[in-house]
């Protein structure tokens, strides 16, 4: 730019050199010799140069305004620059404060080692993370039906209904692909038709982001989070999210191991059925809940008759089998409606039933009879026959306390053998 201001004045200055050069020049010749024609002359040259000068600053400006028109194109350029480092500058500080907040949030996490509170805290967490927009959601992977099965939620409004328990089309694919999944836009994401979302998904949906819930060896579930606007979600939170997914991965798997672990003390190992210690613990709450309630608490005691003579004909093993068919009866009958089938000593099984009348009750004891009475097992090869007496007893009208209901439903139990066996007996 001083090169230009350089070669503009020489190119303006020589001129006007020249220029009052000629005009003094002019004005000795006028002095002395007064002629018109050389006045004339003169003028005419002066004005020829003065026009010559004009042409000079005229390209001269022509030449500046170009560069000016150059420097104003850099200086929007510099700004476009200056404006694109801001957002990145203000996208690393966010990135910073998400992930100096990953420490806090994994001691969180780790709170407690009961499921249904991991998963609460990992949704709570999580919608923190992501600025408390939208809403959090999180599966768990049934690993008998491989369906999804929804832990826990955090919305942003309370009163939003979430009817997909199972998950819905997004999760079904990120299932499917065991893969993070980012829909931008749920209008326009080629992947996902749009009438079978509007079909499936009872709530509005923007956009979504998903990560895949797993430890190295199997998958949990899906970490979801979804808004009801469009294009709330980058590449930059998807990322951010599997981070976030990957340590609630931890704690799920904790918790999920510790359940298993407090499953296998309460259960019995040959028929998965509750132990007796479980059951009295359980006994004694819901004992509790139907004197505050008012309502009645049924059990059946149930013994196999002649039990001992599976063991002498067939073998121990067959007497095993024959504990496992009537455990899986008993499952099978009273699944469900806070039923509590329990093991409660070698051939012997209590079936806790709240909220039931003693008239139920009797009338459960005689279907199941019944139906172990009509069936038959196959032992050694050979169909052998199978039946039970039950003694059945009832809160409050039988006894008020938890431990003389088993009593007197062992009592009604004993009567029934004294009276035949394959008999249901109550007091
Ligand atoms: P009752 O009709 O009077 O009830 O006669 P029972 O033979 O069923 O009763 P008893 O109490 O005389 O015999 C119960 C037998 O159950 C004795 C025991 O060896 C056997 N038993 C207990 N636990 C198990 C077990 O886990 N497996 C097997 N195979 N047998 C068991
Ligand atoms: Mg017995
Ligand atoms: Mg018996």
């Amino acid at each position: 730019m001083i090169k230009i201001q350089k070669r503009q004045l020489f190119k303006i200055g020589i001129p006007s050199l020249l220029v009052l050069i000629l005009l003094h020049a002019a004005s000795f010749v006028f002095l002395f010799k007064n002629s018109f024609i050389f006045i004339f002359w003169t003028y005419t040259l002066v004005l020829s140069i003065s026009f010559f000068i004009y042409q000079n600053n005229r390209k001269a400006i022509g030449l500046l305004e170009i560069k000016k028109q150059d420097l104003l194109e850099k200086i929007n350029l510099f700004e476009e620059t200056i404006k694109k480092e801001k957002a990145i500058i203000i996208s690393l500080d966010k990135k910073n404060s998400r992930y100096a907040l990953l420490k806090q949030t994994l001691d969180k996490f780790n709170h407690s080692l009961i499921l249904e509170h991991a998963g609460r805290n990992i949704a709570e967490e999580t919608f923190g993370l992501f600025d408390g927009y939208g809403s959090t959601l999180i599966y768990l992977l049934n690993q008998e039906n491989n369906n999804l099965d929804i832990l826990s939620t955090r919305k942003i409004n309370p009163q939003l209904i979430i009817k997909e328990k199972h998950g819905d089309l997004f999760d079904e694919w990120a299932l499917k692909h065991s893969r993070a999944l980012l829909i931008e836009d749920t209008n326009k994401d080629f992947r996902f038709d749009p009438e079978r979302i509007k079909k499936e998904i009872s709530r509005h949906v923007g956009s979504i982001i998903i990560s895949p819930l797993m430890t190295p060896n199997r998958f949990l579930g899906l970490l979801r989070i979804e808004s009801q606007q469009p294009a709330r979600f980058s590449s930059d939170d998807l990322r951010f999210l599997s981070t976030v997914a990957n340590l609630a991965s931890i704690s799920l798997d904790n918790s999920l191991l510790y359940e298993h672990t407090e499953e296998l003390a309460i259960r019995d190992g040959l028929t998965g059925l509750y132990l007796r210690r479980f059951l009295n613990e359980r006994g004694k709450e819901e004992v509790k809940y139907a004197f505050n309630q008012n309502s009645d608490l049924s059990i059946l005691m149930i013994d196999i008759d002649h039990f001992k003579n599976y063991n002498d004909k067939f073998g121990h093993r067959s007497g095993d089998i024959v504990l496992m068919h009537i455990a899986d009866l008993l499952k099978g009958i009273f699944h469900g409606q806070d039923y509590v089938v329990s093991r409660f000593g070698g051939e012997e099984f209590v079936v806790l039933l709240p909220k039931t009348k003693k008239t139920k009750a009797v009338k459960l004891a005689e279907n199941l009879r019944k139906g172990i009475q009509d069936g038959f097992i196959i032992l050694r090869r050979s169909p052998v026959k199978i039946t039970v007496s039950i003694g059945v007893a009832t809160y409050p009208v039988d006894t008020d306390s938890w431990l003389d209901l088993i009593r007197q439903s062992d009592t009604a139990m004993y009567r029934a053998k004294q009276e035949g066996r394959n008999k249901v007996c109550s007091l």
